[in-house]
Parts: C-alpha cells; structure tokens; sequence
C-alpha cells in the first residue's frame, strides 16, 4: 500500500469531514488575519471566523467566480486580497489575463491522480505541458515525482521530436491532454511507425481538455493505452482523478467539494447536477467557494476500488450552457450522451412553459435511424441520462422543408421559455 492510497487517503468519510472542518476552520482564522479579501468579505456579510467551522457554514458565503477573481486580482493586483502580505511563496505563476497565481505550496498535489492511473517508479512519463510561465509543466512534473516515475519535461516541443523522444527513451507514460496524443500518434504514423508495435507508451494521464468517449476507445483499443483523466484548476490545485474503476472521479484530500445550485450559490441535493465549488484547504491563497463553472455531480455509492472519498460523476458541461427543467439541470454533455446511445439519430431538445409548467419537448429528424430506434428504450434512456421525462417527441419529416428551420447541429438545447 504506498501513501497516496492508505495513509490520509482512506480515512472514513465521517474522519474526512472532521479533519475538513478543522482545517477549515483554521484556514478562516488565518484568512481573517492575513487576507484583505477575507476579512472584507466576512465584515460586510456581519460575520465571525467562529461562523464558518464546517463544511455546511460555507453556504453562508458567496461563490467566487473565475471572472470575479481575475477581476479583482487587476484591481488590486497581484492577488487581489487573497493572499496574506508577508506570505512565503516560492513561485509565482501567470495565466492569460494576466491572471497571477501563487503556488499552493504543496508539492504533492496531483499525487494522488497520478498514483491511481498507475504511475510509479520505473516508468518514464512524457509530460506535454508547457513549463514556461502557466503552472501546469511544473506542477504536474511535481506530481508525477510525487508518484514515484520519471519525468521527461518535453512540454510544448513538436509531434516528430514528442516521437524521437518516445522511440529513444523508450517512454511508457504520458501526460497532456487527449487531442495532443492524438497527434502524436498521427505524426508517428506518418512517420512511418506502428505505434502500439513499435513503442511500449501503455498508460496517459489526461487534464485540462475533456476526453472524448470515441477516442478514448480508440486509445485503448486500437493503441493499448490505459487512460485516465484527472480534474483541477490552477486556482484551487487538483479537484478530483480517475481510479482504475473508472466510474466516477474521486474526491482529492484538502478539498471541500460543494455541489450548488449557480442561481442561489446553496447545495443541491446529494446525487443532483449542480456547479462544482470549490475550497482548497491551505494557508496561502485563501480563495473560499471558487466557482468552476463547471456542472457535476456527486457519485453515491461506494468505488469497487476500495477508496473511501466521495467522487464526481464527471463534467457534464458548463453552468452557461445548462438549461433547468423542472428543476433539473440539462446540459449539451448530457445530449451528447443520449446522442452517443442512439447514434445518427438527430434530436435537439425544446424547452418550453405550458400551463406554468416547464416542458421538455426532443425533436427527431423523422429518418431511417429514427425510424429503426424502440421510442419506449429511447424515453428510458433519455430519464436516466437527463433526469428529466420527456413531455413529447416531435418528429420532422426529412425533405419537406420542416426538418430545416430550426434544427442546429451545434445547438443540442433551445430555451423557449418566457417570463411574463
Ligand atoms: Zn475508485
């Protein structure tokens, strides 16, 4: 058993939310003391450090936003208040913006991903990220360490030397996000290269880009490549990481992971779609409820894996993006989905207001894929992909005018409703 996976890593979930609410509670203590932006927001708001001593307390406060950090980092740069005045940080990382973050101090965040998608000492990890000002080639070149494997910081170089590289230092790993291996790949290819014959790359470890259902099947069937996928943002360091279940990413330690509803900034219920908000448990850059913009929601079952964290169902798709229905969210990652179970089949959802009620309505390309589906499995599926019924299928005829007008390829989701 190594660290990453015994020793913190599985207390039970009660002993988690204990030593949560501890730190928690001190990162507010020091917050008050050394942050501007803390103390600011908790004398507006009439509050104590003493009110927010655990997870639930965080209701209390509003979520920070990205857009809301990156704004009040430019009006009162570099950190906008978050960060304490005589703070020891040891780098300083820039984003587009410029957006400035200080590094969090912990140099074995991202550990934990990187354990569970199998990298230890021996293997030799290409990581594609770049090194240069962004946080992500350092920090995830410290994460891999953290793991035990080694690191070839080959950051943003060209595909023909990301191949030399795999061919000469006989590389088994890589992390960077799926599109950039696809490439690779592409280029060995072209090269002249049997990928999965000629070089012993069998493990990648995606970031920072969504990996898409199709090509992970062809990473792993065509190429022999395990894949994992890993979640975080500069702000707040690592979220959340696949285990070899597959099935759900869990928890990281340090992080209280809420699931709000963005209209109100209050918990969903446990199970629901809501934004993921974030709080990093340390005692540098005291950013409380960061807002991810990104919808998730929590997986209630035990992981066959034997972790005992909570984990996320994933990314669904981002808060703008999402329609509530019936107080449901419903997003474009969700259609995609119902899409991916009935493929070639052409819908788009309509959500309108009838008798003060919201209404789901799918409209369906009236073709042969339509026309070949069980509508009674297609309604099933389409509940326990969205958690929505669906009030009715309309279907438009192909070629008689009405399968054109407002079906858009790129718009899964139309919102029709109106406010009067
Ligand atoms: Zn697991």
């Amino acid at each position: 058993m190594d660290r990453f996976f015994d020793d913190r890593g599985n207390r039970s979930t009660l002993r988690r939310e204990e030593d949560n609410n501890l730190k928690l509670s001190a990162m507010v203590d020091s917050g008050y003391r050394h942050s501007k932006r803390v103390r600011d927001m908790l004398d507006s708001l009439g509050l104590k450090p003493s009110d927010i001593v655990s997870t639930g307390d965080l209701e209390k406060l509003p979520v920070i936003s990205r857009g809301e950090v990156v704004e009040l980092e430019q009006r009162e740069p570099p950190f906008g208040g978050f960060c304490g005045e005589n703070t020891d940080i040891d780098r300083i990382f820039i984003s587009p913006g410029p957006v400035y973050e200080p590094h969090l101090g912990e140099n074995e965040l991202w550990g934990r991903g990187y354990f569970a998608a199998g990298f230890r000492k021996g293997e030799r990890v290409l990581n594609t990220f770049s090194y240069h000002m962004v946080a992500a080639g350092l920090t995830f070149h410290e994460g891999l360490r953290a793991a035990g494997a080694t690191v070839i910081p080959s950051g943003t170089s060209g595909t023909e030397t990301q191949v030399q590289l795999i061919r000469d230092l006989g590389i088994t790993g890589y992390t960077g996000t799926p599109s950039f291996l696809n490439a690779i790949i592409n280029k060995a290819e072209e090269m002249g290269y049997d990928f999965k014959k000629d070089f012993g790359l069998r493990r990648a470890c995606f970031v920072a880009e969504p990996l898409q259902p199709s090509l992970r099947i062809k990473f792993e069937d065509e190429y022999g490549i395990d894949t994992y996928q890993m979640y975080g943002a500069t702000e707040v360091g690592d979220i959340a990481y696949e285990c070899s279940e597959k099935a759900g990413w869990h928890i990281c330690e340090d992080v209280i992971v809420e699931i709000v509803d963005p209209s109100t900034g209050k918990c969903v219920e446990s199970g629901q779609l809501g934004e993921v908000v974030v709080t990093r448990l340390n005692d540098i850059f005291f950013l409380l409820r960061f807002g991810t913009g990104d919808l998730s929601s929590i997986v209630e079952s035990d992981c066959a894996c034997g972790r005992t964290s909570r984990r996320l169902s994933g990314i669904s798709g981002r808060v703008g993006d999402a329609v509530k229905v019936r107080g449901m969210f419903v997003t474009p990652g969700q259609i995609a989905r119902v899409r991916e179970a009935f493929p070639r089949v052409r819908l788009q959802v309509v959500v309108t207001r009838e008798s003060y009620r919201d209404f789901l309505t799918v409209e369906i390309v009236d073709d042969e894929h339509y026309k070949a589906i069980d509508v009674g499995r297609f309604r099933d599926v389409f509940n326990e992909i969205c958690a929505v019924k669906i009030d009715r299928i309309e279907t438009r005829l192909v070629g008689t005018g009405r399968d054109k007008p407002e079906y858009e390829e790129g718009k899964p989701i139309i919102d029709k409703r109106e406010w009067k």
